[in-house]
């Protein structure tokens, strides 16, 4: 079986776990252990067959139950130099063994699977999305980015399956509670990506060649699921793209497990 899973999307915390074959892979760990293993269970896995964690970035809701996680389940994980550093002190008593550096454009193995990461505008030290090589085509994890330059867009396109961040509804956000430095901070380019901004980069991606889409990180006070899958709807239909014929699209959930996507 090869495809992907989020176990829970959003500001309350992130993690997704990829599987081709007999490799496992999680990309963030912001969820405690209890979740992190009753969210794998509810997909039929488990935390002890799982074959290295990938951290995007250091922010709390990627990183808050990465210190559990690697006490109990001994998990070996991946990110940059920066990252660690920004972290360790958070993440408590740990082997070091399972520390594996890896630079931001970068390309390794894990196992038998190949992994590409590469650094995403965001306000974090350094970044990273991934883009994961199968038989079958590729799959690509990408949240907490504040736009879609030319070049990410390069890494992203022809990816069979996308997980991408469909963060805020622009409207909402401007007529939301937050104050002006927030807002200004989430739209600035290296913050959250829009939902327009995110069905712009699904017209790019379907027209490359992706099968399926999970909306992915949506803000709990300036989005909505409906309001998110319309706006990607809507503009994937100006490119005569429709829904569950040249695509298949689910909004990742906040605090349920969502739906396997298998490629
Ligand atoms: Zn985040
Ligand atoms: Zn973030």
């Amino acid at each position: 079986m090869i495809g992907c899973v989020a176990l829970r999307s959003g500001s309350s915390g992130n993690s997704t776990l990829i599987r081709n074959g007999d490799t496992r892979l999680i990309i963030d760990c912001g969820i405690n252990g209890k979740t992190f293993s009753n969210a794998l269970a509810e997909v039929g896995e488990s935390p002890l067959d799982v074959d290295g964690i990938l951290i995007t970035h250091e922010h709390s809701d990627h990183v808050s139950g990465l210190g559990v996680v690697l006490r109990r389940y001994k998990l070996p994980f991946y990110l940059t130099e920066k990252t660690l550093e920004k972290i360790l002190s958070r993440l408590g008593k740990f082997d070091h063994n399972l520390i594996n550096i890896i630079k931001p454009e970068d390309k390794f193995l894990i196992k038998d699977q190949i992994v590409n990461s590469f650094q995403v505008p965001h306000d974090a030290v350094e970044t990273l999305a991934y883009r994961f090589e199968t038989q079958r085509g590729d799959i690509t994890v990408c949240t907490d980015i504040g736009s879609v330059s030319q070049s990410t867009l390069q890494k992203i396109v022809n990816s069979r399956l996308v997980v991408l961040e469909s963060n805020y509804d622009l409207q909402l956000l401007r007529n939301g509670p937050y104050p002006r430095y927030l807002k200004e901070r989430i739209s600035n380019g290296h913050g959250h990506l829009s939902n327009g901004e995110c069905g712009d980069t699904l017209c790019h991606l379907v027209q490359t060649g992706t099968e399926q889409i999970a909306l992915a990180h949506l803000s709990q006070e300036n989005n909505h699921p409906s309001i998110a899958e319309l706006t990607a709807v809507q503009t994937l239909s100006d490119i005569q793209a429709v829904e569950d014929q040249d695509y298949k699209l689910q909004v990742a959930k906040r605090h349920q497990t969502s739906d396997w996507m298998q490629i």
